[in-house]
C-alpha cells in the first residue's frame, strides 16, 4: 500500500494561522500532500470554509479542531473526524465564542487605559473574531507598534494564541464533546505539558478512562527522545500515533508545512465510523 503523506495540525487565519483554509490546501496539494487536517482553536469555521471549495482528486480534508480545556491550568485536546455540524459541538463552540467576546470586552478596556482607542465597534467586528486578527488590526492602524508589544502581553495573560478567553471548559467536556460528533480526541503536544515521566503516565491513564484514542507524538516541539518515549506510551495504551507541524505561517523556517506523515490515517476512519455506530 503507498503511503500517505500529510499533515494532522494545521491552523488558518481562522485561528491564529497567516493563511485563508483554501490556501493552505492549494500549498499541500503544491508540495505533494495527500491530506491536512485544519486543526483551528476551538472553532470549526476554517473547516466551513475549506469545504466550500471543491477539493482536488485524491486528496483529503480531515474535519479536525483543537480544543483548549481547563486541565492544570489548560492542555490542548485535538479532534479529528469530527461532525462539524454535530448541535452538542456547535453549542459548545458558541459558548467559547460567547466568553471570548466577553473577555474581548474586559481586553478592550485594559486598552484603552494606555492606548486611544476610538473605533471600538470596528474592531469587535474582526472576521474571523480572534486574537491574533485584534492584535494584528491594531499594529495596521498603528495603535500598537507591534504585535509582541509588552502591555498587550501583560494585560492579555498567558493566553496569547487564537481565541481570547480566560474561561475554558473541562477536560471532560471537551473529550466529550469531540467523541459525541464521532471525532477522535487526541492528546496534542504533550512535550508543551509540564507533565515528566509518571505524571505524564497518570494523565494518559485520565484520559484514556474519560474517551482519549491518541497522542501527538510527532511534534516540531519534540526532541527526539521525547518522541520515542511518546511512541511507546502510545503502544503500550493502545492509542493512535498521530503527528503535525502545527503550523501557522512561514515565519518559523524550523517548521515545515507536512512535515510529518501518518499511515494511520485509515485506521483513523474505521475508528470514527465505529464511534458513529456508538453514538
Ligand atoms: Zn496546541
Ligand atoms: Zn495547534
Amino acid at each position: 500500500m503507498k503511503s500517505l503523506f500529510g499533515d494532522l495540525h494545521v491552523h488558518s487565519c481562522f485561528s491564529d494561522g497567516n493563511y485563508l483554509p483554501i490556501q493552505l490546501i492549494e500549498k499541500a496539494v503544491s508540495k505533494g500532500l495527500d491530506f491536512i487536517s485544519i486543526t483551528d482553536h476551538d472553532t470549526v469555521d476554517g473547516v466551513i470554509e475549506a469545504k466550500k471549495r471543491d477539493t482536488y482528486r485524491s486528496f483529503r480534508l480531515i474535519e479536525g479542531i483543537e480544543l483548549t480545556v481547563s486541565f492544570n491550568p489548560k492542555i490542548h485536546i485535538l479532534g479529528y473526524n469530527i461532525n462539524i455540524e454535530d448541535i452538542f459541538l456547535n453549542d459548545y463552540l458558541r459558548l467559547n465564542k460567547l466568553m471570548s467576546i466577553r473577555d474581548f470586552m474586559k481586553f478592550i478596556k485594559l486598552l484603552r487605559k494606555k492606548y486611544e482607542i476610538n473605533e471600538f465597534e470596528k474592531y469587535s467586528k474582526i472576521i474571523p473574531f480572534s486574537f491574533s486578527n485584534l492584535i494584528k488590526s491594531l499594529v495596521i492602524d498603528g495603535v500598537i507598534s507591534d504585535e509582541h508589544d509588552y502591555y498587550i502581553r501583560e494585560i492579555s495573560g498567558v493566553n496569547y494564541n487564537g481565541a481570547i478567553s480566560e474561561y475554558y471548559p473541562s477536560l471532560t467536556n471537551g473529550v466529550n464533546v469531540i467523541r459525541n460528533s464521532g471525532g477522535i480526541p487526541v492528546l496534542a503536544h504533550p512535550g508543551q505539558l509540564s507533565y515528566k515521566n509518571n505524571d505524564l503516565l497518570e494523565l494518559v491513564t485520565y484520559l484514556k478512562k474519560i474517551g482519549l484514542r491518541g497522542i501527538e507524538c510527532y511534534h516540531p516541539s519534540h526532541t527526539k527522545l521525547q518522541c520515542e518515549s511518546y511512541l511507546k506510551i502510545a503502544k503500550e495504551y493502545d492509542l493512535f500515533i498521530t503527528g503535525g507541524s502545527d503550523y501557522h505561517d512561514d515565519i518559523d523556517v524550523s517548521i515545515d508545512y507536512g512535515m510529518f506523515y501518518n499511515d494511520s490515517i485509515l485506521d483513523f476512519e474505521k475508528e470514527a465510523m465505529r464511534l458513529k455506530v456508538i453514538y
